[in-house]
């Protein structure tokens, strides 16, 4: 079938050499608008976004926004969740930007953000979180919460290597168990009605991931990185997540063990200060968050642990509604910058839901493409909107003397107050 994209005629490609962006002034980037409250979302997000990048950089700046379909929209118009052209131009102009998708119920297709995910191999699951002031927030010092999480996005539990109860495959494989690892074999209590899962985790996965996080802290002058893994009990993968981590840290940082180790530290190269690399387990990491959230900064961790770190965070600094996330692979350059929250079917099309998490998404694609000045504008905004308790209804019902405005509303507020 014929390509329905028309890239926009005065825009030009991103592209990358030896892991490095180049952003021409007017780059293309690529958007899903997304199912559900994703059109209202979208709508007053790219008003914001290109406000910002007005603000900041006068006329000598400008996304060059290119829709591409994935989702309802996608299947209505072509008969496929996912066509192949949104992927290839997802691939080819490196950096783009998604609403949430419906999952499709029974169709061939688990779900459109993983396939995206591991079509592109986007190792990185980026989640910063931090507090805007007026927030309502279940902690007393939501403030003390200022941290990025690097969650890995491919490997884990989430490979999904199942085997079902009571099937031939589980069957076929407790005897391969049985045979070859009989010691094994023997510490499953019963193996007669047991389902399986495999959780692979690799020394590749591990150290891009961690390079991506140490990496990270240098550029952006942050004060530690902190491994979180469950390896007191599973020692070959969470515990080898681990020892990895702080290995890299020496061979690839020059890292040195603080006070007999093993936490580590080293300089940044950037700044001259002290990078600390600890680690913690994920346990004790869930407790801490919630007693001493200012001992945490940039966080490492597996796939499934950063799930629930990523929402438990979310939730102390006020929720789902503007929590952003982005896919990434740091070595070809492919990011998908996204909400984190689903499509809320109930609100769409009412104008009503919450932007921030898409405009703060692009928030994170800004400063992904180097244009920080852009993205302050878009936090400084956010704080004072916020402060001044303008909000939709998500905080608004949670607020005293909140002023609720509609999503499209609050787009116009924080360009208002950039
Ligand atoms: P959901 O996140 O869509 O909605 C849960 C509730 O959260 C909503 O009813 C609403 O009260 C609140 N909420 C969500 N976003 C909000 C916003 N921006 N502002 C204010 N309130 C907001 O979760 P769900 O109902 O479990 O899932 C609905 C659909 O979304 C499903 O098809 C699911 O598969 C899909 N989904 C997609 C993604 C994604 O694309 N990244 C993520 C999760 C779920």
């Amino acid at each position: 079938t014929a390509s329905k994209l028309t890239p926009p005629a005065d825009g030009s490609k991103i592209t990358i050499t030896d892991g490095k962006l180049h952003v021409p002034a007017n780059p293309i980037v690529p958007f899903i608008e997304g199912d559900g409250i994703g059109p209202d979302i979208w709508r007053a997000s790219v008003r914001v976004l290109d406000a910002a990048v007005a603000k900041a950089y006068g006329g000598e700046r400008k996304i060059h926004w290119m829709e591409i379909l994935a989702g309802e929209k996608a299947f209505n118009e072509t008969g496929s969740w996912l066509p192949d052209e949104t992927v290839q131009a997802c691939r080819d102009y490196l950096v783009s930007i998604k609403g949430p998708l419906t999952t499709p119920v029974g169709g061939g297709i688990r779900s459109l953000n993983v396939a995206l995910r591991q079509q592109l191999d986007l190792y990185t699951c980026l989640r910063p979180v931090r507090w805007f002031k007026g927030v309502p927030s279940p902690v007393k010092k939501p403030e003390d919460v200022d941290m990025v999480i690097f969650r890995e996005n491919c490997e884990d539990i989430y490979a999904g290597i199942e085997f079902a109860e009571g099937t031939p495959e589980a069957t076929k494989f407790m005897a391969l168990l049985q045979e070859h690892f009989p010691d094994r074999f023997k510490k499953i209590r019963f193996p007669e009605t047991s389902g399986i899962g495999i959780k692979p985790v690799s020394r590749e996965g591990t150290e891009r991931l961690v390079r991506a996080a140490f990496k990270y802290a240098i550029d952006n002058d942050r004060r530690s990185v902190t491994l979180v893994h469950k390896g007191n009990i599973m020692k070959f993968t969470e515990g080898a997540f681990r020892d990895w981590g702080y290995g890299l840290a020496q061979n690839e940082f020059g890292a040195v063990d603080l006070d007999g180790g093993p936490w580590m530290t080293f300089k940044n190269p950037k700044t001259g200060k002290e990078i600390v690399v600890k680690d913690v387990i994920a346990d004790a990491f869930l407790q801490q968050i919630m007693t001493r959230a200012k001992e945490y900064d940039v966080v490492a961790t597996l796939n499934l642990n950063g799930d629930y770190i990523s929402d438990a965070l979310a939730a102390e600094v006020g929720g789902i509604g503007i929590a952003p996330g982005g896919n990434i692979n740091y070595v070809t350059g492919h990011a998908v910058f996204e909400a984190t929250h689903g499509t809320a079917p109930k609100y769409a099309g009412m104008d009503k839901v919450n932007p921030g998490s898409v405009i703060l998404s692009g928030e994170l694609l800004l400063r992904h493409l180097g244009w920080n000045e852009a993205a302050d504008a878009i936090i400084g905004a956010m704080d004072k909107v916020i402060a001044a308790k303008t909000v939709t209804y998500d905080f608004a019902r949670m607020m005293d003397g909140a002023k609720e405005v509609k999503c499209s509303e609050f787009g116009d507020a924080l360009i208002a107050a950039m």
